[in-house]
């Protein structure tokens, strides 16, 4: 009897330690199977855990297992038994125990660390305090000395986080941010929390700070998936609602595009084929969680008005060469511990093919993490910490140096040959098609841009045109009688025009126009107004806002000004101007006629003038 006990006790031991050796860290993962065996693998760890003198330990718990019970009580044992409340849960749509999606299950990883200080901290109650804790959260990561990593565990899609986000982004640029946030198995799902010992919460945030002069971590998330076509306009949105794209209800560019349905399958649908939108030059996937009967695309992440947002698909043979290029980095960084924190849309994705991503990881280091409902993760470049989707987040931690040479790990797709490589052929036709059609589009927005450029402007002195010179008046008139305001309208001639054309040349004549012109536009954007070309050597200017007073000081400055200017050949060159201030009480018929009789009278009155109109 006794043998045997011990028998099992050392299968037992040899099948937890079987991947511990004397390197610094350890990173140990346990699939929670009955009450009975979940403590004495916890004991063996305790027994090593007290016989060397570590720095720090560390729980996660992913729970693909709603039964709250059961995992406050898995979390208890943990608890008690270390007394430690080092301990945090998250439920999990797919749980990664070494590299591979576990049956749905309750997955626990332990982490021990020989230097590094590790803790956990929560805020409670984080509704409606976003901001507040983002900021104690930045604070308190500039003050942990050594700091070189936050992770954030986040109870789902209830929390404000792009403030908390907001907030975090002002730390140091060196620590690393990463996270999850918690979801069920189900993609219809409504569950969202996070827990540990003490209870189940929605409105918790838990994070982890990782420092330590002796701790390394390298941080980074891989996509893949492909913009198909032209990019649309989001004209509508409300946080992570997505109402109208182009002015049109956001379904419609399934429906259209795709052939997609508005029914219940539409989540499972769409997932192939996600939303990718665009800000400050990082590429947020986006995949819609439900449709409302308006058209209104729910999305897992904010899309903001004005963003471009494209449909994207998800190739094989991409989404394996991203995993790849990232698996050389982290070999080569040469990790002690690994968390994989993956967006369920992958596992969705590629369905019985999974553990093709996430295997390699386990050849480099343990690894164990879980599928959430967004990825938390900062740009390197600006410090931007953003929710993500459709990434795998590859977190990788050592203590010390890289021991040993950097192993040679690569995704294998072989098994996608067959059917799936079908499909690798289909989407290289679709993105080689993309790729064109993208070239085009573009050369067609620049040469659309070019052609309003000339319908608007003159070709001479690059000043508006009469044409667009009209409606900007017309429509600064519109304002004026709306909103009750007021404008100045300038006519201004140059003066004796006709000799400096017939002593000089016309050349110097046209030189002449282009330089009376950008002081005019110099001058008029200066008030915030416009110039444009009338006619010949007639130009007007608005003023939009300004009174008369105003528009006449204005007139009278440009008039010294260009009366000081030094034309070159053509020398000396004087303009007169006809000014009129304008407001909703003014007879807009006649402002034309106005200024045509001060322009008149200034010109009567020996030219170099400016007269306003009465
Ligand atoms: P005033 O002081 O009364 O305005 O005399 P002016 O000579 O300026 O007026 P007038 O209307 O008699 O002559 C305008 C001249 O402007 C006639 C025309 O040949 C010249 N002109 C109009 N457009 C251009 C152009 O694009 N380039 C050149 N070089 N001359 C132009
Ligand atoms: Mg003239
Ligand atoms: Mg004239």
């Amino acid at each position: 009897m006794q043998g045997n006990k011990l028998l099992i006790l050392c299968v037992i031991h040899y099948y937890v330690f079987s991947t511990i050796n004397d390197r610094a860290m350890k990173h140990i993962s346990i699939r929670y199977v009955s009450e009975l065996e979940f403590k004495s693998s916890l004991e063996e760890i305790y027994l090593d855990y007290k016989s060397k003198s570590y720095s720090s330990i560390l729980f996660h718990i992913y729970s693909g297992v709603l039964d709250k019970k059961l995992i406050i009580g898995i979390a208890e044992t943990i608890s008690s038994m270390f007394d430690t409340d080092q301990v945090i849960g998250s439920i999990s749509a797919g749980e990664i125990k070494n590299g591979r999606l576990m049956d749905r299950g309750v997955l626990i990883s332990v982490m021990m660390f020989e230097q590094a200080d590790v803790r956990v901290h929560r805020f409670p109650g984080a509704k409606d305090k976003e901001k507040r804790f983002g900021q104690d959260i930045c604070r308190l990561a500039d003050s942990t000395p050594e700091c070189k990593a936050l992770e954030l565990m986040l109870p789902g899609t209830n929390l404000h986080t792009r403030d908390l986000f907001e907030e975090i982004s002002k730390c140091d640029k060196s620590i690393q941010v990463f996270g999850g946030y918690a979801g069920g198995h189900s993609m219809e799902s409504s569950e969202h929390f996070v827990f540990d010992h003490n209870g189940i919460y929605s409105d918790m945030i838990f994070l982890v700070t990782y420092s330590g002069k002796d701790f390394h971590i390298s941080v980074d998330k891989s996509v893949g998936w492909q913009t198909l076509g032209v990019p649309f306009k989001v004209t509508k949105a409300d946080e992570n609602r997505l109402i109208t794209v182009d002015n049109r209800p956001a379904v419609e560019l399934y429906e259209k595009y795709m052939q997609i349905e508005a029914d219940e399958h539409f989540a499972e649908e769409t997932f192939e084929f996600p939303l990718m939108a665009e800000l400050d030059g990082e590429e947020l996937l986006r995949h819609t969680i439900t449709v409302e009967p308006d058209g209104t695309l729910l999305l897992a992440g904010y899309v903001t008005e004005g963003m471009n947002i494209y449909l994207c698909y998800g190739a094989p043979a991409d989404i394996v060469g991203k995993v790849d290029k990232r698996l050389a980095e982290v070999s080569e960084f040469r990790p002690e511990a690994i968390l994989l924190y993956s967006c369920s849309v992958r596992k969705s994705f590629w369905e019985d093919f999974v553990n093709i991503e996430m295997m390699p990881f386990q050849k480099v280091a343990e690894t164990a993490g879980f599928h959430t409902w967004g990825e938390v993760n900062r740009d390197k470049n600006n410090g931007n910490v953003l929710e993500y989707n459709i990434t795998l987040m590859s977190i990788a931690m050592r203590e010390g140096d890289p021991v040993g040479e950097a192993k040679h790990v690569h995704v294998d797709d072989s098994v996608l040959k067959g059917q799936a490589s079908l499909i690798k052929r289909l989407t290289k036709l679709v993105y080689a098609t993309t790729t064109e059609l993208h070239k085009a589009y573009n050369d067609l927005s620049v040469m659309n841009d070019k052609l309003q450029e000339m319908a608007d402007h003159d070709g001479l002195t690059k000043l508006y045109n009469r044409r667009r010179t009209e409606l900007l008046i017309n429509e600064c008139i519109q304002n004026v009688i709306d909103n009750n305001g007021k404008a100045v309208l300038i006519m201004a001639d140059i003066d004796h025009f006709k000799k400096i054309n017939d002593t000089y040349g016309h050349a110097v004549g046209d030189k002449t126009l282009v330089s009376v012109s950008s002081l005019m536009r110099e001058a008029a954007q200066k008030e915030n107004g416009y110039a444009g070309r009338w006619g010949g050597e007639e130009f007007m200017i608005l003023l939009p806002g300004a009174d008369a007073d105003k528009g006449y000081e204005f007139a009278e400055d440009l008039r010294k000004q260009i009366e000081g200017f030094d034309f070159d050949e053509a020398g000396k060159v004087t303009i007169s101007l006809g000014t009129i201030g304008f407001d909703s009480s003014t007879d807009l018929k006649t402002i034309y006629r106005s200024l045509d009789d001060s322009l008149y009278k200034a010109k009567n009155s020996g030219r170099n003038s400016v007269v306003r109109a009465n």
